[in-house]
């Protein structure tokens, strides 16, 4: 099945706005087994938005619409629906009274003008819209189906999640892609790619390598009749790269590194704190970007100063010794944050987020420092960059260090 998505919006067109609506649904397609072939955008006009929809009607099986079912005079959707369809829109009495209830359940009167809602042409059915006024329109007609949904992202994905695709199954025939997606951490791209090519040469799955804030992923792509079919072809290329890259793969999918380390936490019923110099509470901002992540996580100290530092209770000694950027001070300020916030685990940042040189060290020095009990230690994580990547990637080596710490442990 050949689709195209059209996102109907003038908001688009001026750059108010970004289509994350035919991104959502161009990432949902390929499970589905339908390809997509063109995405448009279009603004709020009813002659060149049927104009769309007639191209997409002459070269694709499934058209895809979003947004421009509000009751304003701009939205206009369904007027060039009916127009390319050359059909005559009318008011369902079921759905105007349905539309009339949601505004009397909300002891408001309903504008006149939302009216237009309650409309279908003879080819459509109406698609239910629990969480707004606007329902969507799904038009069967000579082999073509046209979709047309709603424009705000919440209601779009929830009609296309609970109506559109369970019609879409029954219609679909042929195969589906899945991906799987395992990531790595402290390899380099190229390195990746070295180690992959060896298994690189299928072309079921196909292995690709991406580059990404948190690391290398390695996407697997297979295609096959059904998903069950997909996982099994995916599965013994999956166990072949775990052996090859071991505990540097942390996680797969839509694991996040914060994910795994409050897993690894919350299991071991362990607590955790963190003394942070350069990423200024970014890492503390990352953990608790997990829900549920005050089960383990005590708290977070910005210890910005070598005054704050000490106050903190990091010894002045080792400062002088061996100045704040140091493998001794990153470690004594894990430690300092167990005994300040009474936690079992702490993890701290200390480095030059530039873009000036501190203590002679030059921008991008960072240190890991990791406490846990007995045990303590501290990595040297340097790596180049500006400002703002310098601190994203010292919290994401501190994450992955940490996680890998408590594994071990
Ligand atoms: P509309 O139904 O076209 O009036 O859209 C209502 C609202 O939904 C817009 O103001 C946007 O906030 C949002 N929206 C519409 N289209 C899109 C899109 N393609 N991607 C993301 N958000 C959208
Ligand atoms: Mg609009």
């Amino acid at each position: 099945m050949k689709a195209e998505i059209i996102s109907i919006g003038t908001e688009l067109l001026l750059g108010q706005i970004v289509d994350t609506n035919s991104a959502y649904l161009a990432g949902e397609l390929p499970a589905l087994g339908v390809d997509l072939y063109y995405i448009s955008q279009v603004g709020d006009n009813t002659g060149r938005i049927a104009e769309v929809l007639r191209r997409a009607w002459a070269r694709s099986d499934l058209i895809l619409t979003t947004g421009g079912l509000g009751p304003t005079d701009d939205d206009v959707t369904r007027d060039a629906v009916a127009q390319a369809l050359g059909e005559e829109m009318r008011i369902v009495p079921e759905l105007e009274e349905h539309l009339r209830q949601w505004f009397s359940r909300r002891t408001v009167a309903m504008p006149e003008r939302n009216l237009k809602q309650a409309t279908l042409v003879p080819s459509a059915q109406s698609l239910p819209n629990p969480v707004g006024t606007a329902p969507g329109w799904w038009v069967e007609k000579e082999g073509h189906i046209i979709a047309v949904m709603p424009g705000p992202p919440r209601e779009m994905t929830r009609m296309w999640r609970n109506e559109v695709v369970p019609r879409l199954r029954e219609r679909v025939t042929g195969e589906i892609i899945l991906s799987r997606t395992l990531k790595t951490y402290g390899v380099g791209e190229g390195t990746v790619d070295e180690m992959v090519s060896p298994h690189s040469r299928s072309s079921n799955p196909t292995i690709g390598t991406y580059a990404k804030p948190d690391g290398v992923h390695l996407r697997l792509t297979a295609k096959a009749p059904t998903s069950e079919a997909a996982r099994a072809l995916i599965a013994p290329v999956e166990e072949k790269l775990r052996e090859i890259f071991g505990d540097r793969i942390w996680g797969a999918d839509d694991e996040t590194l914060e994910g795994a380390v409050g897993d690894a936490l919350r299991s071991r019923k362990l607590t955790l704190a963190t003394m942070e110099s350069c990423t200024g509470g970014l890492l503390a901002s990352t953990i608790t970007d997990m829900a549920g992540s005050s089960d383990y996580f005590k708290g977070g100290l910005v210890t910005y100063t070598n005054e704050a530092k000490i106050a903190y209770g990091v010894p002045a000694q080792l400062i002088e010794a061996h100045g704040a950027v140091s493998q001794p001070v990153a470690q004594a300020m894990a430690q300092a944050a167990c005994r300040a916030l009474g936690a079992d685990v702490g993890v701290s940042v200390t480095g030059v987020a530039g873009p000036s040189s501190l203590e002679g060290k030059p921008p991008g020095t960072v240190f890991i420092g990791l406490a846990w009990g007995e045990k303590a230690r501290a990595h040297d994580v340097s790596f180049p960059g500006q400002r703002a990547v310098v601190k994203r990637r010292a919290t994401t080596a501190a994450l992955f260090l940490l996680r890998r710490f408590l594994q071990q442990g």
